[in-house]
């Protein structure tokens, strides 16, 4: 069966207008994703009849609200295949996820001397919070290095690990040249030395088929507005023999099991981990961006945009001037470019006036720019809802900007 493209594509009303009075070609997914009318009528719907605040409530309204954002709960757990929906914490993002786990398990786990090792490729929300934890406890942060196609070299990772090694934490997948991570074997590798192991799943989750167990990650970050869900909102996934490890992260309702002046005893997970009211309408909205993602399925979804990819690399290495950046072999569907004699701001400019989105510099991935001895790339990364008449837009727009430059 053929890819359903023009069907998709009506469920993203966003993607129906102009900009510059040309149609939008939204290629800034790694960015963020747009919202399926499925998920954009379930705001709407929560607000329209639902809004209530949640568990503990002797109310039609809060018991409704809390069955729908529990069942978005038992929806990640399945999506991930995580084997409980108590190892699924919603969060804030991505961002939030890391965070946790670098103040929790990070703060009581991790002493003088210890080793945390990242990649590369890593997104500053997966440096920052670790430069900040090995700073306090006086740790010592590694790093991977890449060869120049924007692959690990694993050999050297290998070398990195030692007893000392606590924590792994690596992107699955780069968002700012999109190199799919050897994570199940960085993951038996670091297990074999006692290590736990976070992957930074913002970016594959979209694309790739996950199962947490499978990979026996002992945590996975995500943002739920990089995979077609609204802003603000992220998941930890977490094994609960970990997570029951791990001191709270924030204090306050909701956290608690019972409170006085003298002392407090904590609630079970996944509760522990989620002080004060949570995002309960975006939470709630959340299962239907993954119920579309897992109707059309990850295989064909992946199967789509690797033919999205491949059809853009295609055109592009004829064009002129054209300087791919990023090029593993197994990759997602994010494709960083630069061309020779632009700056990368200005072709995104450029492109913006033909209508087409793309992001441009360092996608807050500075220490992997300045490796690659770049200030930035121009970044078209596809989704679902891209089709190949849209890569031949790019190629076009690509092609026209380059030949200022290069005749
Ligand atoms: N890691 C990666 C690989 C990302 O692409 C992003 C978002 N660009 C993040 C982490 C941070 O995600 P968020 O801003 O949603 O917390």
């Amino acid at each position: 069966m053929s890819f359903p493209i023009e069907q998709i594509r009506q469920m993203f009303p966003v993607l129906h207008q102009e900009v510059h009075g040309k149609p939008l070609v939204y290629f800034d997914n790694a960015a963020t994703t747009q919202k399926p009318q499925s998920v954009i009528q379930s705001l709407e719907g929560y607000y329209l009849h639902d809004n209530a605040n949640i568990h503990r409530g002797a109310h039609a309204l809060a018991d409704r609200a809390t069955r729908y954002f529990e069942d978005t709960r038992e929806t990640v757990q399945k999506f991930l295949n995580a084997k409980e929906s108590a190892e699924i914490i919603f969060t804030k993002g991505t961002t939030e996820s890391i965070n946790l786990v670098a103040y929790t398990f990070g703060r009581k786990f991790i002493q003088t001397g210890d080793e945390i090792i990242i990649s590369t490729l890593e997104h500053h929300s997966n440096i920052v919070p670790w430069q900040m934890l090995c700073e306090e406890k006086g740790a010592i942060l590694k790093v991977i290095p890449i060869n120049d196609a924007g692959e690990i070299l694993y050999e050297e990772f290998e070398k990195l690990l030692t007893s000392k090694t606590k924590l792994v934490s690596v992107v699955h997948a780069s968002n700012a040249l999109g190199t799919i991570n050897p994570v199940k074997k960085i993951i038996d590798a670091a297990h074999a030395v006692g290590a736990k192991v976070l992957l930074d799943g913002a970016q594959s989750t979209s694309h790739l088929e996950i199962d947490v167990q499978e990979l026996d990650c002992d945590f996975m970050a995500l943002s739920a507005h990089k995979l077609y869900g609204p802003t603000g909102l992220g998941v930890l996934y977490g094994k609960r023999e970990v997570l029951e490890t791990m001191p709270p992260f924030q204090g306050g309702g909701e956290m608690i099991k019972e409170v006085t002046f003298e002392k407090t005893t904590y609630n079970d997970i996944p509760f522990k981990f989620e002080a004060g009211t949570p995002n309960i309408g975006d939470v709630i909205a959340f299962k239907y961006a993954i119920d579309f993602l897992t109707e059309i399925g990850k295989s064909a979804v992946k199967a789509h945009e690797d033919s999205l990819l491949t059809y853009a690399n295609e055109l592009l290495s004829s064009v002129k001037g054209f300087i791919p950046v990023g090029t593993a072999k197994e990759k997602v569907s994010v494709l960083s470019f630069n061309i020779n004699g632009m700056h990368p701001f200005d072709v995104g400019v450029m492109l913006d006036a033909k209508g087409i989105a793309v992001r441009t510099g360092h996608h807050c991935t500075q220490p992997l720019m300045k490796r690659l001895g770049l200030e930035g790339t121009v970044r078209a990364s596809f989704a679902v809802y891209n089709s190949k008449s849209e890569i031949e837009k790019l190629a076009e727009g690509v092609s026209q900007i380059a030949r200022i430059k290069n005749k």
